[in-house]
Parts: C-alpha cells; structure tokens; sequence
C-alpha cells in the first residue's frame, strides 16, 4: 500500500480537535448535522472493474491483517449504534460479495446491533448462491449495480462480460425477499441512449431504478465536469419515452429524487450528487476497509479505529474518537470550486 494511491490516515495517536464540540452522543458535525446512516467497506476487492470506479488492475492489494476482521466489524456495528445513534448499516466495497464471511459479518452484526437495519450495495455477482443465506443472517435488502442490460456495452464498462451473473444475482435477490431491490446506475455519456431501455427492464422486472450522477472518484482520473451527464439530460432523454411527474426526496436526507412514471405506482430515482448536490442534508458516517472513518466520500482525512480497537480500547474511547472524527466534516464536497482536487482514494478503495 502506498499512501498515494489508499489515502491518508491520521497517524495513530494524532487526534481530531474536539474543542468547541458540544458533549453530545450523537456523531454531530460542525454545521449542525448528525449522521446516522453508517457505510463499511468490507473489502477493497472486486469482480468487476467499472471504468468510472477501478483502474484496470484493480486496487493495490492489503494484507489480510490489514482489513477488519468480521468480529472487529461487529463490534463497530455495535458502537455506532450503541454509543452514537446509528440506525442503518450498509456493507459495501469494493465488492462484498468477494469476502468469503460476508455472511457471517452481517449475522455478527445483526447480533451486535438488534433493530439496526442491515443492507448491501453489490454487483451482484454470486448473489444467486447467497442470498437465502444472507437474509437468514439478517440482511434487510440490497441495491444491486447495474449500468445497462446490454452485454457487449456491460462487458466494455466493466472490463468483464459478467452480465448474466448479475442478472441471476438480481433473480436470487428477488427470491431470498431482499427487498425493495433496487438497481443503481451510474450516468455516463456511453450509458445515456440506453438509459430508457434499461429503465423498460426494471419496470418489467418489478424492480427499482435509481440513476447516479457520475462523481470524480475514479482511480482513472477521467471525470471532467464538462463532460458528465447531468440529471437534466438524463430526464430529457426518459422523457422521449415515458412521462415523467416530479414528486421529489421520500425524506431530506435520502439522495434520490424520485418521478412517477406513465403515472405510477412505479418510479425512477436521480441521484445528483453533482448537479443538485444534497451535502447539506448529509447524514453518512463511514468506514474503510483498514477501519479509518471518512466523515465524507471527499475527504482524505481518515481517522484510524482499527488502531485502537486493536489495542484494546473500550467502547467510550472508540466511540470518542469517531465523534471528533466526523465534528471535523466540512460543508460540502466542492465539486463546483475552482481549486476542486479529487480525493485520493477512489470509489473502489473509500466504499460507495
Ligand atoms: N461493488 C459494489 C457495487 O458496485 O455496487 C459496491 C461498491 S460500489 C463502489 C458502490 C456504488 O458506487 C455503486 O452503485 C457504483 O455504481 C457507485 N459508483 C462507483 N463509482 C462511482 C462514481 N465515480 N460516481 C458515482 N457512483 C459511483
Ligand atoms: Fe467494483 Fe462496484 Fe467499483 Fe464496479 S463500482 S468496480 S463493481 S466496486
């Protein structure tokens, strides 16, 4: 691992400044936020190498010693929603599905944190053989990646041509009760003229859309402002085909816009992280794969748990730590700035 290429953690014993940071429990932020909804990478390993994520060789591996184990993940699980108010967890990576206990992480979790809910973001991959066994282990539901159902185009966006994998994943998904399952999509300029016929399949299939702005956090460095596709483009090309009525965010701090299609029930989701960004609603704590906190996919200031969980540190302590590290969260990513730098570490390597 290079420093370069995985982030940069604080230096273990370096602290975050907690001075002015009033004696609550809750993981409160400078700006009045409080962020609930924990993001763990279980993994930076992945089956797929999606353009706008991965570089072609994938991520430089760690050592096993170097990523939480499953009982390190747990006890964190129950840390942030005994000490800190966290009420949702979401596994993610790289891609989960890789780690051979993922099902045993999410039952440690589901016992160290009963009533927390417990979802997944993967590509699916392998999810037909374990999803029975994931939903017994107490995972709630999944969101399932998946750009376009055309195969040569999937193959050519994600370095492998792994669609019908992640279609029987979906099968699987929808078989264990998974649900709602729904499906992200990254906007790009080469999935635009198959946007609608992806949305058709989803509509077919009884499943969820949700379009995603393309973020600057591929290990490519390709992303411009320029040239992304934003959600205005994007609904003018729906609209060709379906007619689309506004009804907007389920709650403030949910991403995703929502629009009825053909007048309802069914809807598709824009997440416009870019264009319409919602850090002012923000409500994300997470954690990588070494077990460092990122107060924001944005930030490279990482704060390491694993060190002081690893030395024995007691719940208080870890917990202590987590709250500086997350009063530290600044506004908003600031794409929109001149200076803007991406971060570090890519999507792949942070979890998204
Ligand atoms: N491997 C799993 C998957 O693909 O669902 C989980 C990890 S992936 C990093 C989590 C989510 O981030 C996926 O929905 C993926 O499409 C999205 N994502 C990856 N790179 C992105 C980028 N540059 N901009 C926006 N979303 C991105
Ligand atoms: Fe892997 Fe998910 Fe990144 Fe694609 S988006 S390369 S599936 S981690």
């Amino acid at each position: 691992m290079t420093v370069v290429s995985m982030g940069i953690p604080r230096l273990p014993g370096q602290r975050p400044s907690v001075a002015d940071r009033p004696d609550v429990p809750v993981l409160l932020d400078r700006f009045g936020r409080v962020a609930r909804d924990l993001r763990i990478s279980v993994t930076e390993k992945c089956s797929l190498r999606c353009t706008y994520c991965m570089p072609a060789e994938g991520l430089p591996g760690l050592d096993s010693e170097q990523v939480l184990s499953a009982a390190e993940i747990a006890r964190l699980v129950a840390v942030a929603h005994r000490e800190l108010g966290v009420h949702e967890v979401r596994f993610t990576g790289g891609e989960p599905l890789v780690r051979k206990d993922i099902v045993d992480i999410v039952a440690r979790s589901a016992a160290a944190a009963p009533g927390v809910a417990l979802s997944m973001t993967t590509n699916g991959i392998g999810l037909d053989r374990r999803a029975a066994a994931l939903a017994r282990a107490g995972l709630g539901r999944v969101n399932i990646s998946l750009d376009t159902v055309d195969r040569a185009h999937f193959a050519a966006l994600t370095r492998r041509d792994r669609l019908p994998a992640v279609l029987a994943g979906i099968d699987g998904a929808l078989a264990a009760g998974l649900a709602p399952v729904k499906i992200n999509a990254v906007l790009m300029r080469e999935t635009l003229a198959g946007a609608a016929d992806l949305l058709a399949w989803c509509l077919e299939r009884g499943v969820a859309l949700r379009f995603i702005e393309q973020m600057p956090l591929d290990a490519d460095r390709e992303w411009a402002r320029s040239t992304m596709v934003p959600a205005a483009e994007l609904l003018a090309v729906l609209g060709d085909r379906f007619d689309l009525t506004e009804i907007g965010r389920s709650d403030p701090s949910a991403p995703a816009e929502e629009w009825t299609v053909d007048g309802g029930p069914a809807t598709v989701g824009i997440i416009a992280s870019v264009t319409r960004s919602f850090c002012s609603d923000c409500d994300r704590t997470r954690l990588t794969a070494e077990g460092t906190v990122r107060s924001c996919l944005f930030s490279d200031v990482e704060t390491d748990l694993r060190a002081v969980l690893r030395r024995g540190a007691d719940d208080a302590e870890i917990a202590d730590l987590w709250r500086g590290a997350m009063w530290e969260k600044s506004a908003g990513h600031g794409m929109d700035d001149a200076g803007f730098v991406p971060p570090e570490r890519s999507m792949g390597a942070i979890g998204g």
